[in-house]
């Protein structure tokens, strides 16, 4: 029997296709465990309601670390408090009033001491003043509840916000997750 060229052309096709599909399907890489990614943006934080303590009230409750840091706005020596090298999972609440701050996921290693985040846990938690003290122009933070002083923000953060939380050890409690 003679082929005409239309059907060789076809058989040509044909084989081509076949050659194309392999009869196994390549088998796909098992997928990563995926890395929760943390939104850039801080979610609302839930509803809180300020606290005032007088100054003897803080003293006594905070002890005398505790109070120069958050009522005083006194800063820890680098490397000395309890939190910078804190790597666990967790959050990290105002040592004042027990407000949730920052959390783990958004901690990073700053070098500098003291424990960095890129951001707060939660929009409004931490509230932002002009500080011109030592004659440097900074942005100081503190717990929106009750004023306590965490330390300043400054803008070489990394991705993605590229902010630096320079958080005081002694402003902080951490609360690891269990
Ligand atoms: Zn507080």
């Amino acid at each position: 029997m003679r082929l005409t060229p239309l059907l060789l052309t076809l058989l040509g096709l044909a084989a081509v296709a076949l050659a194309a599909s392999p009869a196994v399907a390549r088998e796909k890489p098992a997928p990563r465990p995926a890395r929760p990614v943390v939104p850039t943006e801080a979610p609302v934080a839930p509803a809180f309601t300020p606290v005032h303590k007088s100054e003897a009230e803080w003293r006594r409750l905070l002890g005398p670390q505790r109070f120069n840091v958050l009522r005083e706005e006194g800063t820890e020596i680098a490397f000395t408090g309890a939190l910078w090298n804190e790597h666990r999972a967790g959050t990290y609440r105002c040592a004042g009033c027990g407000l949730t701050l920052f959390a783990s996921d958004t901690k990073f290693d700053s070098g500098t001491g003291w424990p960095s985040f890129w951001r707060p846990a939660y929009k409004g938690v931490v509230a932002e003043n002009r500080d011109s003290t030592f004659g440097m122009i900074r942005v100081e933070v503190e717990c929106a509840r009750c004023g306590g002083h965490l330390g300043h923000v400054f803008d070489d953060g990394p991705a993605p916000t590229r902010l630096r939380y320079c958080i005081n050890s002694a402003s902080l409690t951490f609360v690891p997750v269990r």
